[in-house]
């Protein structure tokens, strides 16, 4: 599970890094809102704890910013106590869950929980459908809806395709990439990238894809796109 902290009080954020860090999680803090807002534009986040209160720009702004991008993961507002009015705007823009400062670190932890929990429910959409190929996500199976064929795919080029299947039409840099599937990004990683999207292909193309393909962009990074025919 990967988790973004967004808090200004470096204390508060230390302890929520340090916690997070011991049960397991990967985790990274920013302490503005525009930072904020750009590492959650990446979607690599499992979850995303979220204070109201932020310089550059307030934590509901970043929530509206992420959830227009449609990026699904979870946000669990953390606000003081006087902004608890506040509470139905966020609500309002898609917040998943509120902790009122100060919280103790056993209840977060409960939360982060059971919002997990909620999202395995979520994610209960066992196949997923770009142009003519199909990825069922219970048994890692690639198929192509032309040909009937079928491939297993090996947990990385697995992980990847699914990566791209749940953003399609969107282009992912190299560098999110990496850090989705491999934890974090350095140039080593980015070989990694080329060299399963090579493999990739070569699958789809064995069971006959053709209304679906994975482009590079150029200096950027890729994109996966249906294809009309
Ligand atoms: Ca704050």
């Amino acid at each position: 599970m990967r988790i973004l902290i967004v808090e200004d009080e470096y204390a508060l954020a230390d302890v929520l890094k340090a916690t997070l860090q011991r049960e397991n999680y990967t985790v990274d803090v920013e302490f503005d809102g525009e930072s904020g807002l750009y590492q959650g534009l990446t979607g690599i986040y499992d979850i995303i704890l979220l204070d109201v209160m932020l310089p550059k720009m307030n934590g509901f702004r970043v929530l509206e910013e992420l959830r227009r991008e449609k990026i699904g993961s979870h946000i669990v507002m953390l606000t003081a106590r006087a902004e608890l009015d506040d509470k139905v705007t966020g609500l309002d823009y898609g917040a998943d869950d509120y902790l009122t400062k100060p919280f103790e670190m056993k209840e977060l932890l409960a939360r982060l929980r059971a919002v997990s929990r909620r999202k395995g429910e979520i994610a209960e959409v066992s196949v997923l459908t770009v142009g003519d190929m199909e990825l069922n996500v219970k048994n890692c199976e690639l198929s192509c809806v032309g040909t009937g064929k079928t491939m297993k795919l090996a947990a990385k080029e697995f992980q990847l395709t699914e990566y791209f299947m749940r953003n399609p039409g969107r282009v992912l840099t190299r560098e999110q990439i990496a850090e989705k599937i491999w934890g974090y990004d350095s140039e080593a990683e980015y070989n990694n990238v080329e060299v399963y999207i090579s493999f990739i292909r070569k699958k789809m193309n064995f069971i006959g894809v053709s209304r679906c393909a994975v482009k590079a962009i150029r200096g950027v990074g890729y994109i996966m796109e249906s294809i009309a025919q």
